[in-house]
């Protein structure tokens, strides 16, 4: 979705280069033909028209950097002080395009605007803009290097999950070659061997899973989804695990419809009755609550336990990929740390969030919040 924006920033950006060029072109023809120059005043209309639409920062100076006109972006960067283009090295971007007619790129770290904030990274585009004017673009990257250290992370951490029980299964396949004289052993590897193998399966699954809910446009046919039906599915694929753990796995409420992928939802709200069930103990209830909202616009899906709970500290973290509150019992309990980040992607797709209440030794709350369908208006169809 981020990955979405920013390549659409991109073909915009590349869109107003190329109707820059264009406006280049007719200028320098118009100039050429002997029609004399427009005025600033009578050039800025075409200009103005394309700066109201450009979701970056742009000013058009004079060719000894008299501001022309400038976008409250390049404004709140500090770009320009008055009428003057006062940043070093935009300047010196801009002497550099009018000297030599071409188009200057460069990416420079602005101060950080405030304490507790990062430095703001920006590309700079400076070009000529006709023979009587210069354009310098400015395209905020904060969101895009965010994107790109996600990504980073995501591979780093994916690599370092998937080595644990590819490690682990080779190291068994020796014990097992080793223990050819031992069929009680070779029995006993072989199980655990079994069991890492039914880890990476999870983990690909879930790391599969959760790539598909990331990309763009994942909730592609927004159909009418009866989240009654979402509801029951999930529990129905969750009853098999609770029954084995003597959980009592409940569900309530009345039905509402949304706008989204069913397939998807049934996804999060299972993930979210498979974490219940995991991290509460025999005996115990889990119950899954849907409850309409029309005065707030919502629908809410409520899954409780009465589990071991989350510690205050680790709530804010549940929702980031790999997160475990406890590593160790994870390897005991098969967790992979996507579920809840899947679970997060596709309420987020579906413009709804997920909300947390939890207290260590007595249970947990997760309820996912959507978005209703607007009401129809009298004497529509
Ligand atoms: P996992 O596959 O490890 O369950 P999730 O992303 O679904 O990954 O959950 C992240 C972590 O949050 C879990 O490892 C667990 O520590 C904690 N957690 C999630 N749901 C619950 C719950 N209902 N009760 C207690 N802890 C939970």
């Amino acid at each position: 979705m981020i990955d979405g924006l920013a390549l659409l920033g991109a073909g915009v950006l590349g869109l107003f280069v190329g109707l820059a060029a264009g406006l280049a072109f007719r200028l320098s023809e118009r100039e050429q033909r002997g029609v004399p120059a427009p005025e600033p005043a009578e050039l800025a209309e075409d200009v103005t028209a394309l700066l109201a639409v450009l979701p970056f920062g742009a000013v058009v100076t004079t060719p000894d950097l008299r501001v022309l006109r400038a976008s409250a972006a390049a404004r709140a960067h500090h770009l320009i002080r008055g009428d003057r283009v006062v940043q070093p090295v935009a300047r010196g971007l801009l002497a550099d395009a009018a000297a030599d007619g071409a188009t200057h790129v460069v990416e420079i770290d602005l101060p950080a605007p405030a304490i507790g904030r990062g430095p703001v990274p920006l590309r700079l585009h400076a070009m000529p803009l006709g023979a009587r004017h210069l354009l310098l673009l400015a395209e905020d990257r904060t969101e895009a290097r965010r994107v790109e250290a996600a990504r980073r992370d995501f591979v780093v951490n994916a690599s370092h999950e998937l080595k644990t029980p590819v490690g682990a299964i080779a190291l068994l396949g020796e014990a097992v070659g080793e223990a050819a004289g031992d069929p009680e052993a070779v029995v006993r590897f072989a199980e655990r061997i079994q069991v890492e193998a039914q880890r990476l399966t999870e983990l690909v699954g879930d790391i599969l899973e959760l790539s598909r809910v990331q990309s763009e446009g994942a909730v592609t046919a927004a159909e009418e989804v009866d989240v009654a039906g979402v509801v029951a599915e999930a529990v129905d694929r969750t009853r098999t695990t609770a029954d084995a753990r003597g959980i009592a796995l409940e569900s309530s409420g009345s039905g509402a419809v949304v706008l989204g992928d069913h397939a998807m939802l049934v996804t999060a709200v299972r993930n979210l009755l498979d974490n219940a069930v995991t991290y509460s103990d025999p005996g115990t209830r889990v119950a899954v609550a849907t409850t309409p909202r029309p005065e707030e616009g919502v629908v809410e899906i409520a899954v409780v336990d009465q589990g071991i709970g989350i510690p205050p500290e680790a709530q804010p973290r549940l929702f980031e990929r790999f997160y475990r509150v406890d590593p160790a019992r994870a390897r005991d309990t098969g967790g992979t740390g996507l579920g809840l980040s899947i679970v997060k992607h596709v309420v987020a797709d579906h413009g709804g969030e997920v909300r947390v209440w939890s207290e260590p030794g007595r249970g947990s709350t997760f309820t996912v919040r959507l978005p209703l369908p607007p009401p129809e208006e009298e004497g529509d169809a």
